[in-house]
């Protein structure tokens, strides 16, 4: 299957920033088999009209990698907008209502997360939740690229049966069941250092260094977190992990909002990438996380969403124009941070945070066709003199025509081409019920 994309404002992300303006782009089978200028009535361009199987004229629209989200928690659309301004709304209402979360409810949310999320041009996703071989079913039947790992967490969950830490009772046979799936790649993924034990922490590295599995974790995040493992062991959250080796597994470290500079040398050293969630962040009143000082530092650096509790809504456009606004104004600076660079950290940026800079997050030969085309014709979009610019400051998800993961088209004129976004929406509706009932016996007895 040949599908030919031409007339693009295509933005490769690769190394050089190569851009082609007007361009094109092969698609054969799962891959991207060309990529250059639209040069018009040449031989080689009359030909491949001829010869593809799909011809699709962009418009000039924007043509860029797919998204890549560092971080969410996809089974978490039932808790969208509830308690946003609550103080400690985590064990207040989270971890309650958590308690009792139906799989059923989960693979609804999971589903319609994921067609949210590729209506906003993200291609690849890395989820730490529950039930997340469930969630690993749905995002198979999507045709979606991501990264998932059972919560492993020293409290009872879900779906484990009354115990502690089933995120990694579980993952053996998760990660054998999903390992060499060509878009799931399975990983552990533990809550937290201060919900977890030393000896979890380190039976999860174990693991992941067992079945060669990334690992994901939140790590300072919260003030008391940093308190706490001040009070114990003199240390940051990162040194600590640091010192029970930890970082030996290939990790993502989610959040790192008080990283302070000696955690940095440390992140660097073991290849540590950074998940950054500047919506949820700051929508907490958590802090700015210091990315600057990261990327000075090599520290890798992709965006996230977090889950749509805590961001709200699953798109990176709304993560790329906060970045900008946040990041601007805490340091005091309007050039810092150009367009450019919050781009490259929501495509190629990300792509190195999860390990998969070999074949997505750049429009490269040979690599993996999952490729966002983003239209130009609406009134927000008008005129462009930069369009990563207009990425960062003018563009919203509804402004997504296109979506190809591994050459698979799955958004079409600004609709799902698989699945109806009205069935998905009832789907999780149909669940609710018990989840709102909790809701209000919760809120009644606040
Ligand atoms: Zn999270």
């Amino acid at each position: 299957m040949k599908t030919f994309i031409r007339n693009a404002w295509v933005l490769t992300m690769d190394e050089q920033m190569t851009e082609y303006h007007p361009g094109y782009l092969l698609i054969e089978n799962d891959k991207i088999a060309e990529i250059g200028p639209d040069e018009g009535p040449s031989l080689h361009l009359k030909d491949l009209l001829h010869s593809a199987d799909q011809v699709i004229d962009a418009e000039d629209g924007i043509l860029i990698p797919g998204f890549i989200n560092t971080h969410t928690h996809v089974g978490m659309i039932p808790f969208r907008s509830l308690g946003d301004d609550m103080k400690d709304r985590l064990r207040k209402l989270l971890f309650p209502l958590e308690a009792d979360i139906s799989e059923d409810l989960v693979r609804a949310s999971a589903q319609y997360a994921m067609a949210e999320m590729l209506l906003a041009g993200i291609t690849t996703f890395s989820d730490m939740y529950y039930f997340e071989d469930a969630i690993a079913d749905e995002a198979d039947a999507m045709g979606v690229r991501a990264l998932l790992g059972e919560t492993v967490i020293g409290q009872e969950t879900p779906d484990g049966d009354g115990h502690a830490y089933y995120g990694l009772k579980m993952a053996p046979a998760f990660i054998k069941k999903w390992q060499g799936h060509p878009l799931i790649q399975p990983m552990l993924a533990p809550h937290a250092p201060n919900t977890n034990s030393k000896e979890s922490l380190q039976a999860v590295t174990k693991m992941a260094l067992e079945y060669d599995v990334p690992v994901m974790i939140h790590v300072s995040e919260m003030d008391y977190e940093m308190a706490e493992f001040q009070d114990k062991y003199g240390q940051t959250p990162i040194e600590y992990l640091a010192d029970i080796n930890f970082f030996d597994a290939k990790i993502i470290a989610t959040h790192c909002i008080h990283a302070k500079n000696k955690d940095f040398d440390i992140l660097h050293k073991h290849g540590v990438g950074v998940a950054h969630c500047i919506v949820a962040n700051t929508k907490a009143a958590k802090g700015v996380a210091p990315i600057k000082d990261m990327l000075t530092a090599n520290v890798p650096v992709g965006l996230g969403t977090d889950g749509p509790s805590s961001g709200n809504r699953l798109d990176l456009f709304t993560q790329m124009r906060t970045f900008a606004y946040a990041k601007k104004t805490y340091n005091q600076d309007r050039s810092i941070f150009p367009a450019k660079t919050i781009v490259n950290l929501a495509t190629r940026g990300g792509a190195n945070v999860l390990g998969l800079s070999d074949k997505v997050g750049q429009l490269i030969i040979g690599y993996q066709a999952d490729i966002t085309l983003i239209e130009r014709k609406s009134l927000n979009m008008h005129p462009i003199f930069d369009p990563y610019s207009a990425l960062v400051y003018s563009a919203e998800a509804s402004n997504v025509e296109a979506v190809w993961v591994a050459g698979q088209q799955l958004v079409a004129h600004k609709q799902l081409t698989r699945f109806s976004e009205a069935a998905i929406s009832q789907r999780l509706q149909a669940q609710m019920a018990p989840f709102n009932a909790k809701v209000a016996e919760i809120l009644r007895q606040e």
